[in-house]
């Protein structure tokens, strides 16, 4: 008799970090819910959720960590960071101080994670809050950070009103597999649905 055939599933880490009030909880959310409120997480403490996905025809697990509240627990850092796939680096274009902050929370996250690699990990840069008039961070500035940093992709993403939300986590998923040889065969990512957003490419050096 033949086994029925299981079919593969694959399980990735996503981690986010940047300042307290950038609004990682609020993409994770919109990300997975398709909502913006976060308040409930906030209040009942919900440090990670799981989005699962098809991608060619695979089963993907994202379990996507938010690292609120963090800040009274640094010394969970560990358990937090280790593991993770990719870390999105995230931070607010109304806020400077979040965007100088970013090289903080690169090193931060290369030693606790206690990455080999940095400059093979797949870190991608989000800034977010795009829908704000009163912008402080220009994308140049961050355009050249990123290429001077290891190239990364760079997303601006406005949780509130799902700009470029998908593709910013689509491009952390992409990351992951073209580098992973778990997963040779899945690169492109067509399940995720997000109403209103239409896909955009990570502006790149
Ligand atoms: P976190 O501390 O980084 O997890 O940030 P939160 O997700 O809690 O968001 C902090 C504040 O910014 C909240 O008041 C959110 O409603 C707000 N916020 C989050 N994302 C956006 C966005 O894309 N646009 C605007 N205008 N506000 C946002």
């Amino acid at each position: 008799l033949s086994q029925p055939t299981m079919s593969k599933s694959t399980f990735l880490k996503v981690i986010l970090l940047g300042d307290g009030g950038v609004g990682k909880s609020s993409l994770m959310n919109r990300y997975v819910t398709n909502k913006f409120d976060t308040h409930l997480f906030h209040t009942i403490g919900v440090e990670f959720l799981n989005k699962e996905l098809e991608v060619d025809g695979h089963r993907v697990t994202l379990q996507i960590w938010d690292t609120a509240g963090q800040e009274r627990f640094r010394s969970l850092r560990t358990p937090f960071y280790r593991g993770s796939d990719c870390c999105l680096l995230t931070f607010s274009i109304d806020d400077r101080q979040s965007f100088r902050n970013l090289a903080n929370w690169k090193k931060e996250f290369t030693y606790y994670a206690d990455v080999k690699d940095p400059d093979n990990f797949p870190f991608v840069v989000l800034g977010n809050k795009l829908d704000v008039s009163e912008r402080q961070v220009s994308g140049e500035d961050v355009r050249r950070w990123c290429c001077e940093n290891g190239g990364h992709p760079y997303f601006e993403t406005s949780a509130k009103d799902a700009t470029n939300v998908a593709s910013a986590f689509e491009e952390a998923i992409q990351r992951i597999l073209a580098l992973d040889d778990r997963a040779d065969d899945l690169i492109h990512t067509n399940t995720v649905d997000l109403e209103r957003e239409t896909r955009s490419k990570p502006i790149c050096c």
